[in-house]
């Protein structure tokens, strides 16, 4: 079984009840393919536009390429859930994401950075 897990400054570990879902082959390709699509829209939309098509269309088709490359390393899909910072005890609110092993938050009370690893 998966779960969330992050470090307190004094080196214990701690771990965060959140809906978790691991993504299978399938639900890459999706992911990816819906990101690749989006910027391929964009750059179609972009043809349009005189002269800084020149630019945009070799811009999103990278763009296009590299996102669904990310999208598709992604194999684990978070729910939102809420925590306490570990600095400063504030309550930090994630939204429902996909990753890739960690997630990085950051606390906005003080800054502080909050890796949360995927265990098991
Ligand atoms: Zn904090």
């Amino acid at each position: 079984m998966i779960r969330l897990e992050y470090k307190n400054p004094d080196g214990t570990s701690e771990s965060i009840d959140a809906e978790l879902r691991e993504l299978k082959g399938q639900d890459k390709v999706k992911g990816a393919f819906l990101s690749f699509l989006a910027f391929i829209a964009l750059a179609c939309v972009s043809v349009f536009i005189p002269v800084a098509h020149f630019i945009l269309v070799p811009l999103f088709f990278g763009l296009a390429l590299y996102f669904a490359y990310s999208a598709f390393q992604h194999t684990l899909e978070v729910g939102e859930f809420v925590f306490t910072c570990p600095s400063c005890n504030h309550k930090i609110t994630s939204k429902k994401q996909r990753v890739k092993e960690a997630l990085k938050l950051h606390c906005p009370n003080c800054r502080h950075q909050v890796y949360i690893r995927a265990v098991g």
